[in-house]
């Protein structure tokens, strides 16, 4: 399988260097050049396969030419090497909790990935590569566990000041050897750019061999297109499924389309936002409109300029009406999401977090009587400790998750959002 560029289809490069270079050079987003089909019998047999089996299956069609087969059901089975329970909260409504590898949000599945694939990459041709990454709480922490240990990989992780939980900070300091991280005096748009202009300098390009884990690596979108899969898996009755994807740069989403064009019946999908509402307005007007993101309980989702909407433009043709008949568009605001999450603790019983309540919400609001709805419980609820406790009184303590974080020190270096300032750091570690 060849990746092309969303800017230039004929630009095509194959998965090893479109992981390691993240971004083709035009600043498009590598798209996969087919999606290709499963064929009926493996969907028929699907709930009886053991998962690395549907993860290599999956994976295989779009690496499988280039990394071998023994390695990449290696590779599979460490990266899902944790538990995916769909969970039933009412009649018509389930969680799928992604939340059970090391950094308790979904991001472990792709940073695991990813890590692995460039792992088996690096020790093929001893190569040395710089990540960077800039994250808005989850990434980074799940980048460090991914990457921690493996050789020939620095990490360099941005994260925004003041604006990360103390829970994730500690997951994105606490690392240290081939991990730094770096405290950047702006918001998570500022880290984005800061990486992005990174890539396109000639200067740091020339001297250090960059790469990235961002949700605009491909490397994340393929794995992430497994737990579509593992939902159906332990699901009953496939008819007139709905998925509610809390959304910030829109990778989950856009891997739940290709799963979707894959043959998994997802009957349509719910892009459910915070007050960061680029993608819902422009499936109501047709207009897209980046924005300066918005600080919201959901924090992982404060994104104003989603990185993954040209992928799934490229999905959808250019085309809004496309769009139109698979998603809709959905956003809930702070004072809602606390009131989602005391009302859904009251009801059920269940905790949820601040980015799951905003897909449950969705699916309250939205489903039909004739549909089986599932959100995607994107973190552990002890993430956003603060606002659980704000939302939900009598909230369980998770005492033994933030034991396990408080004894670790903190170490990170302070810059301000000026591009020079990150370069010359690049340059001078
Ligand atoms: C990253 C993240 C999201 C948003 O996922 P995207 O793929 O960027 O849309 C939602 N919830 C949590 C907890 C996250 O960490």
């Amino acid at each position: 399988m060849r990746f092309f560029s969303t800017k230039n289809r004929s630009h095509k490069v194959s998965f090893k260097e479109a992981i390691f270079n993240s971004l083709p050079p035009d600043n498009g987003l590598y798209y996969p050049e087919t999606i290709p089909s499963l064929n009926s019998e493996f969907l028929s047999g699907l709930r009886s396969r053991p998962k690395g089996e549907v993860g290599f299956e999956i994976a295989k069609h779009f690496l499988g030419n280039e990394i071998p087969e023994l390695d990449l059901k290696r590779i599979v089975d460490e990266t899902i090497s944790f538990d995916f329970p769909l969970v039933r909260i009412s009649e018509q409504i389930h969680a799928l909790e992604l939340y059970h590898g090391p950094t308790w949000a979904f991001k472990d599945l792709g940073a695991r990935f990813l890590s692995r694939c460039m792992r088996h990459f690096i020790h093929e041709e001893e190569k040395n590569v710089n990540i960077l990454v800039a994250t808005s709480g989850d990434t980074g922490g799940a980048v460090a566990a991914g990457f921690h240990g493996v050789e020939g990989a620095n990490v360099t992780i941005l994260y925004p000041k003041n604006k990360v939980s103390d829970l994730q900070q500690k997951q994105l300091t606490t690392w240290g050897d081939n991990i730094a991280a770096l405290e950047v005096d702006g918001t998570f748009d500022d880290c984005q750019r800061l990486v992005k202009t990174a890539f396109l300098d000639k200067e740091l390009n020339t001297n250090l061999s960059l790469s990235s884990a961002n949700s605009i690596n491909i490397a994340r979108l393929i794995p992430q297109m497994f737990y579509y899969f593992f939902a159906f898996q332990q699901l009953d009755d496939w008819n007139n499924v709905v998925v509610s994807v809390p959304s910030g740069n829109y990778g989950n989403l856009s891997a739940g389309l290709f799963a979707k064009k894959m043959g998994l019946p997802i009957a349509r999908f719910i892009a459910a936002s915070n007050s960061n509402d680029v993608v819902p307005n422009y499936l109501d007007t047709g207009k897209y409109e980046p924005k300066t993101s918005i600080e919201t309980y959901a924090n992982a989702m404060d994104v104003g300029a989603p990185s993954n909407f040209v992928r799934m433009l490229e999905f959808f043709d250019g085309k809004v009406e496309n769009m139109r008949s698979l998603i809709s568009g959905f956003s809930l605001s702070d004072p809602r999401i606390l009131e989602t999450m005391n009302q859904c603790h009251q009801s059920t019983g269940y905790v949820l977090d601040p980015h799951g309540a905003i897909g449950f919400q969705a699916l309250l609001e939205k489903l039909r009587n004739d549909e089986t709805g599932i959100f995607l419980e994107t973190a552990h609820p002890v993430k956003f400790m603060d606002v659980v406790q704000k939302a939900v009184p009598g909230a369980p303590g998770y005492e033994s998750k933030i034991q396990e974080m408080e004894g670790r020190e903190s170490i990170y270096t302070p810059i301000s959002n000026s591009f020079d300032d990150f370069k010359s750091y690049l340059l001078k570690h």
